[in-house]
């Protein structure tokens, strides 16, 4: 079973991937975290989109569909969870296409609902989190970039909700709920 998380930066998509993981043995395909892994390691295409992701813009199509066609011929698991992925109606196409191309099926796009006071407030915590932990905050979840990652997915990532509702693949969940009902709503979805 493969599906999508969709939802604005903050809603939880990563949360929620993570349980995915641990509880039924999917694969997190995160192109955000394939991004910042190739940054730190300074490959070429790492510097190229390094300033691009720091000030919470969108790297291009082309790089994020690539990264995703390499994972697509890796280890599944209990199914793909695209978390970050597809951002665009361009990587969206993509998938639709590489995935079929590989015999596979899209099997649901999940919605994170969630209101933007949230958002900001959850980003926030999030990077003094990682402080008071002892590490770095994520250098893109400060105002001025969180203000750029909620426009471009407003322009650019929000139109794949009526994309994938018209599709018949889209269920919406409360993403403001606690954590264990977020997962819990997600679980009803898969299992129904
Ligand atoms: P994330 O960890 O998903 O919030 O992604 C962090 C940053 O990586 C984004 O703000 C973008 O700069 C870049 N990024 C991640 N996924 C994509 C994508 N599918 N398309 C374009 N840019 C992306």
């Amino acid at each position: 079973m493969n599906i999508i998380l969709l939802g604005p930066p903050g809603a939880g998509k990563g949360t929620q991937a993570q349980k995915l993981v641990d509880g039924r043995n999917m694969v997190q395909l995160s192109t955000g975290d394939m991004l910042r892994e190739a940054k730190t390691s300074g490959t070429e295409m790492g510097k190229k989109v390094a300033a691009i992701m720091d000030a919470g813009e969108l790297v291009t199509d082309e790089i994020v569909i690539g990264l995703i066609e390499e994972k697509l011929d890796g280890p599944a698991g209990g199914g793909f969870i695209f978390d970050g992925f597809p951002r665009t109606l361009a990587q969206a196409d993509a998938l639709g296409d590489l995935l079929a191309r590989k015999g596979q099926t899209l099997d649901h796009v999940i919605e994170l609902q969630v209101n933007d006071d949230v958002l900001v407030d959850r980003i926030v915590n999030r990077a003094k989190e990682a402080v008071a932990a002892g590490g770095t905050a994520r250098a893109d979840d400060n105002e001025e970039s969180l203000k750029v990652r909620l426009m471009e997915y407003y322009k650019k990532t929000s139109p794949l909700i009526g994309y994938y509702y018209a599709k018949g693949d889209l269920t919406g969940v409360d993403g403001l709920a606690a954590i264990d009902a977020v997962e819990a709503s997600i679980a009803a979805v898969l299992d129904a």
